[in-house]
Parts: structure tokens; sequence; C-alpha cells
């Protein structure tokens, strides 16, 4: 299957290898060994994607909104029916377990559909002046060449969640992947040219000089926008960068998701929730729960049937059958994890269960849950990306969201309870962009998804989605 992805960068419409023939090794996580190799872009690249872009842009901004729909609903249809082939693709380069693969494909393809529907309902309005003498029209017009920067945790998904409302809404763009999972970007590009997307409406360089290669490219006057998900480290360098250009900028940066238990939830429902809100993509979530708060009178139960289910997945390689955990994604995201781990463990916390990196090849880290964990341990403050789940016990409500409060990020928080007047109360006191009450996944093509706080700027999926790749034309006028 992997001979089968192109393994060049995609320029207007041609497969082409980089100007100087630099490459980068994909490793396998599940076992550390090399999967195969890509092009890395050089700047130089970088420059001829934007000129592929703007050339395409004249046509592809004029394309019947109706056309654009339904080649964005064939890319929807024809991934679909690829699903298990993406998801052994994604298993393989990222080292997520099937199951998670799968349902990346399904919510992936699913942001190519949703945008094929929104192609067609863009608004815009008319109203008569306030001094009666003119008319104020306003209408969305694409806003132009797009840049495109996703992560690795979801290789399809967040390449999806951006390239569907863009095209949808007239845009091309230049999708910069992650250096750690560049195949199923060039896989997307081969499927988008497949189903007829023009030349140039979509291009994909991967690239291990990242800070070179989008430097060039946001600074090039053709560009209009950036979009990027990723660390909030590397967000701020790429705001730097957009404001020489005043470019539009959408920002989908990290979080630190509190995940909060009231004495009257039911806990049964609340660790089925915790379960998905921590281990969906072992962990390696920007919307994962970080930090558990649980009222003293339940955290016992809890704690030890959250324990006892993390203890029951199996541990191994994603592309595996019957496994629930893949391994993480490189040694150095495992190394960060354990040390957040020891680090609290030395501040007193209890280790319920996991804790111990195996031994054995590969980048596994067991399904952790840590009890009685210190307010100042690390892990409470810093995105653990991993399969571990600290708690810390409450006994007044307004303290618990407080202490939720007490971060810089805001991206998501998750709140159970059996009163919903109470849920409501936390959910609106909770500084997040995203709240899940009673539900342990908030993520939806249809919804609007991002922070406030560090956590980003802008949102991605619903209509707001699209808007972000549009400007307001205001036209002023008489008859
Ligand atoms: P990262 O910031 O290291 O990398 C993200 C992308 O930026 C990659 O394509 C990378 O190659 C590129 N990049 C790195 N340095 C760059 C530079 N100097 N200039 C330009 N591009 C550069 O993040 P990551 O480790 O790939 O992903 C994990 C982070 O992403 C976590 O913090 C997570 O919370 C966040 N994330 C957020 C969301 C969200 O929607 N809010 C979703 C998924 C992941």
């Amino acid at each position: 299957m992997i001979a089968e992805v192109p393994t060049q960068l995609f320029i207007g419409g041609k497969w082409r290898g980089a100007d100087d023939e630099a490459t980068i090794e994909v490793i396998d996580p599940s076992t550390a060994k090399p999967l195969t190799s890509v092009s890395s872009a050089s700047p130089e690249d970088g420059t001829a994607a934007v000129h592929a872009a703007q050339e395409a842009l004249r046509a592809w901004r004029r394309t019947a909104p109706r056309v654009r729909a339904n080649l964005l609903r064939a890319a929807f249809e024809l991934m679909m029916e690829r699903q298990e082939w993406f998801a052994l693709l994604i298993s393989a380069e990222n080292g997520k377990a099937l199951p998670d693969a799968r349902a990346e494909v399904a919510y992936a393809a699913e942001f190519f559909r949703w945008y094929s529907e929104e192609a067609v309902r863009l608004d815009g309005s008319l109203h008569v002046a306030p001094t009666g003498d003119y008319r104020i029209i306003v209408q969305r017009e694409p806003i132009g060449v797009a840049v495109l920067v996703t992560p690795w945790n979801y290789p399809a998904a967040m390449a999806t969640r951006k390239i569907g409302p863009a095209l949808a809404a007239g845009c091309t763009v230049i999708l910069k992947p992650a250096s750690d999972t560049p195949l199923t970007a060039l896989a997307l590009a081969a499927l988008l040219a497949e189903i007829g997307i023009p030349a140039g409406v979509v291009n994909v360089l991967p690239s291990h000089r990242s800070g070179a290669v989008v430097g060039t490219l946001l600074s090039n006057p053709a560009v209009r926008k950036v979009s990027f998900t990723g660390s909030t480290e590397v967000g701020v360098k790429l705001l730097h960068l957009a404001a020489d250009r005043v470019l539009s900028s959408s920002m989908e940066l990290g979080g630190n998701a509190p995940f909060i238990v009231l004495a009257d939830a039911d806990i049964q429902s609340a660790v089925a929730g915790a379960m998905v809100a921590k281990m969906r993509n072992g962990g390696e979530a920007c919307t994962a729960a970080n930090r558990f708060y649980v009222h003293d009178a339940v955290a016992d139960e809890f704690s030890q049937t959250f324990a006892s289910a993390m203890n029951s997945l199996r541990v191994g390689p994603g592309y595996e059958e019957g496994v629930a955990v893949g391994p993480l994604v490189n040694e150095a995201a495992r190394k960060k994890v354990h040390a957040l781990v020891d680090d609290a463990v030395r501040r007193g916390a209890d280790v319920l269960v996991g804790g111990d990196i195996p031994h054995r090849e590969g980048y596994y880290y067991p399904p952790t849950v840590l009890d009685h964990v210190s307010p100042e341990a690390e892990l409470m403050h810093d995105e653990i990306f991993g399969p571990v789940a600290p708690i810390v016990r409450f006994t007044d409500v307004e303290e618990a969201t407080a202490a939720a409060n007490r971060t810089d990020y805001g991206l998501v928080s998750y709140v159970y309870t059996a009163d919903l007047a109470a849920g409501m109360r936390v959910a609106e006191a909770l500084e997040s962009g995203m709240v899940g009450l009673n539900r342990g996944v908030v993520s939806d093509p249809s919804a609007p998804f991002g922070g406030v706080k560090l956590s980003g700027l802008g949102r991605e999926g619903g209509h707001e989605g699209m808007l972000e790749y549009t400007e307001a034309k205001y036209i002023a006028t008489s008859w």
C-alpha cells in the first residue's frame, strides 16, 4: 500500500522532485523503522507552488459554486470508498490504532461533504442605508491563495478541515503537511486530482525546512491567507510573519482541556466520556482531556473505574486488529510524556495504572492514570499529548472552575453532571472555545471548532469555517 502513495511534491497538477533533490525519511512509529522517503520542498519549490496557485485562482474563483460543490462531494465519496486504505496509511505513518484511523478518515471526508453543501449557500446581505438614499450590498468573495500548515496527529482531517472550506469558497491552496506524516497529504492530493480538481488549485509541499519554506510562502504578495494547526509556539511565529504582510490568519493551537466531574454525575457515563476525551487518538489530540477535576464524593469510584477501563486497553502496532492504543509518534514525544509522569509522581501522585516505558521496539507508552496529583505538577500546565490522565480532587465547584481556567489555553473543556442547569452554569464560566457537557467528544465538521486565549484565532468547521476563506465586499449603490 505504501508503494501506491506518491512520494514527490505536487505543484500545478504535476508530481516532481524537490528543486535540490532533498528528501525526508518517513518512519513507522510501531517499529521505529523507515517506511519510505518523500521529496522535501525547498523555498524555491514554495515560490513555484505560489505561482501555480495564483495562476489557478483566476478560473477557480469564477467556477460555479455548484461545480465546486460537486467536486467536493466526489472527494467525499471516493475517500469513503477508500476508507480502509486511508486508515491503514494513516496508521502506518502516524502509529494510531485502526479504529482511530478509520474514525479519522470518516471525520476527514465529512469536511468535503459538509463544505460541498456549504459551497452553494454563501449568502450576503442587502439593506437600505440609514439615510435612506442608497443601498448597502455585502457579498462574500474568496480571499485568494491560502497557505495551510498542518500537524501530524490528524494527517487527513487537519488537511481536509482547511482544504474543504477553502475550495468551497473559491480559494486555491498550498498545503505544508507535518514532516512525520507527509504520505496521507500526498495521497489526498492524488485523490483530489483523480476526481478532477483542476491543476494548481491544491498544491502539496512536504518539507523538513518548514521555517524557510513557510516563511517564503507567507512573504509572497500573492498569498492572502494562512491557516495553521499545531503548537502555540509555532503559531505565534507565523502570526509575527503574517503581521508583516497583514495576512488573514486562522490559528488552531495547543490545548490543556479540563474534565470536571460533579458530585451528582453518573459515574459510568463520566468514565465512558473520560475514555473518549482522553484516549481518542491515543491521547495525541489537542482536544484530549489533560486534567481531571473530580468531586471528592465520587472520586474513589471514578478513579477506580477509569483506571480499570484504561488497564483493559490493548497496546500494540496501530495497524493490528484488536489494538486500541498504538505507539506515540516518535521518541521525543514519548520522552516528554514520561518526564511529565515522573514529575507528577515525584510531587506525590499515586500511579493507579501504567507509568512505565515498556521494553519493546516502537514508541509505546501505556495508558496511565495518576490520582491525588499536585496542582503544581507540570502536566497540569503542559499539554501531555499522550495516554496519561491526572486526577485532582475538589470539594467546591467554583474553585474547580477557577482552577480549570487557570491556564493560558482555552480550546475545550468537559463537564459531567446530572443537573443540566448546574452544567450550563459551569459551561458558561469556563474560558474555552468549546465545551462538552455530558459528552467526551465535541469535534464535528458542522460545528465551529476553535479556541480562545493561546489556543487560537478563528474557527474551523460549520458555516464559520468557510467565512475564514472569504472577504466581505461592500458595494454602496443608488438606483
Ligand atoms: P508543530 O507546531 O510542531 O508543527 C505543526 C506544523 O508546523 C508542522 O507542519 C510543522 O512542520 C510546521 N512547522 C514547525 N515549525 C515551523 C516553523 N518554524 N515555521 C513554519 N512551520 C513550522 O505541532 P505538531 O507537533 O505537529 O502538532 C502538535 C500540536 O498541534 C499540539 O500542540 C496540538 O495541540 C496542536 N493541535 C491543535 C489542533 C487544534 O485544532 N487546535 C489540532 C491538532 C493539533
